[in-house]
Parts: C-alpha cells; structure tokens; sequence
C-alpha cells in the first residue's frame, strides 16, 4: 500500500492482472482458505456469497493471511441478512485463535458473529469439516508458530494448497507418499518470483524441484494442475513478465479473480 518501487510501479502503470490483493482461495462456493484484509473486495469483485462458506481453514497467522475484524460482520443483528449457511467453522493453529481471542478484548462492544466455531487445527491430524476431509501439514514457514498447508477433498477432487512455505519438510513428502495422497492441483508458493529462494518462501528456482519430488512419490502427475501464487514485488516480476516464465516451466500463474476447474 505504501510501496513505491519500481516493480509496483510499473504493476500500477500496467493494471489488469498485474495488480494483487492478499492471497485467498475459495473451493467450490463453501470452503475459504485464509482470510485477509482483501475479503470484502475478492467478494465483491468476483461476485461471491461468503455467507454460503461454511469451513475456513487458516493457514497461519501472518496479516496478509488472517485478519479476524470483519468475522464481526457475520453478526445478524447488525450487519448480515439472509445468510445462506447458518454456521461458520473456522479452523487455525494456536496463534491463530489466541489472535482471535485478543481481538475480541479489543473490540468488546462489537456483536458476536453468527453461528461461528473455532477449532484448532494441527499439524498431520486430519479432520472433517462440511463435505470436506481436511489435512493440515506443518509448512516451513513461521517457525514461531505452527503454520500450516493443507490437503483439501471433497470425495472426488483432491486440493494440495502449499502456502506459506518454503522446502517441504522430509516428514511432509513421508506423509504425503504413506498418506498416498494424490493431488488433482498443487498451488505452490511462489513468493520469492526471481530470486534465490531463502528460508520461508519459494520461488521459480524451487517450485519445479519440489514438484519432481511430489512426482517421485505419486502426489502429482502429468495430469496434475500445478498453479504458483502468493508474489513479493521483491520477486522483480509482475503478472506480463512472470506469466510466460511460469508457462515454460509447466505451471499456471494465478491473478486475482482466477477460476481453475480441476
Ligand atoms: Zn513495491
Ligand atoms: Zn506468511
Ligand atoms: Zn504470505
């Protein structure tokens, strides 16, 4: 917001796909992944009904993936009618509720959102949630908390959602391969764009290795959507200039409002 570089300069000249908001998912039209500061636009510009999700899983606490104030909005004395699902479950590490928890101290006089759940959400415990079997794994990010990817199905499809990480932890491939997890799209963090990836995040360099190594253990094949998302302008690229890279190298590079079916 603040950035006046030129990488988000010339993103701001160029429009279009260039220009990013925060990352989020939305699968199917009831199960959200993240919350940030963007919601009420990613709603708003791709005509969404956030009042039909009825599972949010979070990955971890950092402000461009969770920020708990507008959850107030899903209050129907005040602010939320017709409300399409009568009950939220909202998932997250430990830090992740305790921000939750201290949020609600700040704001005492704002109602309480409606038919929200929290539950805590660990790493390698899978759990159910809607018609959804949720794994969460431990991502290589934030060690100080427990941030999480997760393996998302539905029964039919299968959803490995790698963001925020970086390398793949040695237990997470074990699980996956024990888990004979197969994956019908992998979205993989791409933060670091053009640079060397350092601890945290990935970038070009590394999405494709560890893709090789989630091909070596049967999660992903040929037929396997493989999508980077979550940019840094300090990656260097935007949207025109890192689109064609991503495409020699075999993976799809999302924007805002990008519908996959898989
Ligand atoms: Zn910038
Ligand atoms: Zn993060
Ligand atoms: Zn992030």
């Amino acid at each position: 917001m603040f950035c006046r570089c030129e990488y988000c300069m010339k993103a701001m000249q160029a429009g279009g796909r260039n220009l990013r908001t925060r990352s989020q998912a939305l699968v199917n039209d009831d199960l959200l992944i993240d919350f940030p500061a963007d919601s009420l636009q990613h709603l708003q510009q791709n005509n969404l009904d956030f009042s039909a999700v009825t599972t949010l899983i979070v990955t971890h606490s950092h402000m461009d993936h969770f920020i708990p104030f507008d959850l107030h909005l899903r209050n129907t004395d005040y602010y939320a009618h017709n409300l399409t699902a009568d009950n939220l479950e909202l998932f997250g590490n430990e830090r992740v509720l305790e921000i939750m928890n201290d949020e609600r101290k700040m704001y005492p006089d704002e109602p309480v959102p409606e038919g929200l759940s929290v539950r805590l959400a660990k790493a390698y415990q899978p759990f159910r949630s809607g018609k959804y079997n949720i794994i969460p794994l431990r991502a290589n990010h934030a060690p100080e908390e427990n941030a999480l990817n997760y393996v998302v199905s539905d029964g039919e499809k299968t959803l490995l959602y790698l963001h925020d990480t970086g390398l793949p932890f040695e237990e997470t491939y074990d699980f996956l391969r024990d888990r004979k997890i197969r994956a019908d799209l992998v979205s993989y963090d791409c933060t670091f764009v053009t640079i060397p990836s350092g601890g945290g995040h990935l970038g070009l360099d590394s999405c494709p290795a560890v893709r090789e190594r989630l091909e070596e253990i049967g999660v992903s094949d040929s037929n396997t959507v493989s999508v980077v998302n979550h940019f840094s302008h300090n990656g260097k690229y935007i949207y025109d200039e890192l689109a064609p890279v991503a495409e020699k190298l075999g993976f799809l590079t999302s924007y805002d409002g990008m519908t996959v079916s898989f």
